[in-house]
């Protein structure tokens, strides 16, 4: 077993640890520590929001979470020999809970705490919380489903230099400024007051803490890209931007669909995450790499029976026309998955938590047919267990008794 070189504890705030985490990405956060290549080692990982939702039955955690303390990362970490232009290649070579907290939560944000994909017609909190079967999960919140985890690091990129840092940093200012006042907020700004640096100390930490980048988008070095296939025997080739490279990573997903259209998000856990790191000197320009690349898993679950929801770009309460919207088309195509699985008996809630949890599949299937985009939304069937395929006689009702929890 590689050795665990990030040691968390799930019973305490992370605040408090001696090995600091970071949730602000900056380039002068000092290494945890730096490996060889060819090197092997084990991370664990806080939930993204670093223990603030429980496993109960109330969303009171979910609408007061603070948004503005997430995501708790693990690292950085250095590799030898890492500079500026190389690409750092990055073998997930396995992920698992950590050991005591086998279960997880997804949750709908309240429309003025995060909001979400839907977040016009599900503006209110709630919670799914899932347990862990070894590779399978299910839901007391969600009667009869049950599908093995597709598990990945949501999050997971390198530090980002001085250059990136302000040039990302000012585009997103400009995009907030031209509707400052947006609920939910356009992006997520610096803001220093709920600030990890990692092991940063003095006025350099808080000088970096004002200008720290939030982890909610993905940018140009990775990030929080929420890509559900790249899971445990994924590779991955990411931009080193600073000597060492600084690897860092966290926000476990169980399983996630397509889009993580919940926001919050995934089946999101506290878990580890067994990482292999290797480099290619110059390879950003060897390859004319700007993002990160990588490779799937080659033990994914597999499914081979799906039904697949169309939506196109025209808006569902105003129907305006959008021109070649992918947004406005995977919305109407969730939407309508959503009124599909609610003939079954799920209430609108637990079919957006389905989708935002199980491996749905999502797909732009054509973005140059004027003024249409066509998205689609793949279900796989065999999640259910009952028949979900349209037929003759109808739908008949599945589900009873339970739902997702609420706030108070
Ligand atoms: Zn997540």
């Amino acid at each position: 077993m590689a050795k665990t070189v990030f040691k968390i504890d799930i019973n305490g705030a992370p605040e408090k640890q001696s090995v600091k985490t970071h949730n602000r990405w900056h380039p002068d956060i000092p290494m945890v520590e730096t490996f060889k290549p060819g090197s092997e080692f084990r991370v664990e990982c806080y939930d993204w929001t670093g223990g603030q939702i429980k496993n109960d039955d109330s969303a009171n955690d979910v609408r007061d979470v603070d948004l503005t303390k997430v995501h708790y990362l693990s690292g950085p970490f250095g590799v030898e020999g890492a500079e500026p232009g190389d690409l750092m290649v990055v073998d997930i070579l396995d992920i698992g809970p950590i050991e005591g907290s086998e279960w997880g939560f997804n949750g709908l944000f309240d429309k003025n705490n995060g909001g979400g994909f839907l977040t016009e017609h599900y503006p209110h909190a709630v919670k799914t919380c899932w347990d862990f079967h070894g590779v399978y999960t299910t839901s007391r919140h969600i009667p009869k489903v049950r599908f093995p985890g597709l598990v990945h690091p949501g999050l997971i990129g390198c530090l980002p230099d001085h250059k990136l840092l302000a040039e990302a940093n000012r585009r997103e200012a400009a995009l907030v400024a031209t509707n400052p006042n947006r609920v939910p907020p356009l992006a997520a700004l610096p803001y220093a007051d709920t600030a990890l640096m990692g092991q940063m100390t003095g006025g350099g930490r808080d000088k970096a803490a004002k200008e720290g980048w939030r982890t909610v988008p993905p940018r140009e070095h990775g990030g929080n890209c929420d890509i559900k296939n790249l899971s445990r025997g994924s590779r991955c080739y990411f931009p080193v931007y600073v000597k060492g490279g600084g690897l860092s990573m966290g926000d476990i997903h169980f399983s996630q669909g397509d889009g993580e259209i919940t926001f919050c998000g995934a089946i999101e856990m506290a878990g580890w995450i067994d990482i292999g790191v290797g480099l290619i000197k110059g390879g950003m320009a060897k390859y004319g790499i700007i993002n990160p690349i990588f490779k799937p898993s080659p033990i994914d679950p597999h499914f081979d029976d799906y039904l697949i929801f169309e939506g196109i770009s025209v808006d569902e309460h105003t129907g305006e026309q959008y021109y070649l919207d992918a947004h406005v088309a995977y919305r109407r195509a969730c939407l309508n998955a959503i009124e599909y699985l609610k003939k079954f008996g799920y209430s609108g809630e637990q079919a957006y938590s389905i989708l935002g949890t199980a491996p749905v599949e999502g797909r732009i299937a054509g973005i140059v047919d004027i003024p249409n985009v066509c998205a689609t939304v793949a279900i796989p069937t065999k999640i259910f267990e009952f028949d979900i395929n349209p037929s003759s006689t109808g739908p008949t009702k599945q589900v009873s008794g339970a739902d997702v929890a609420r706030a108070g």
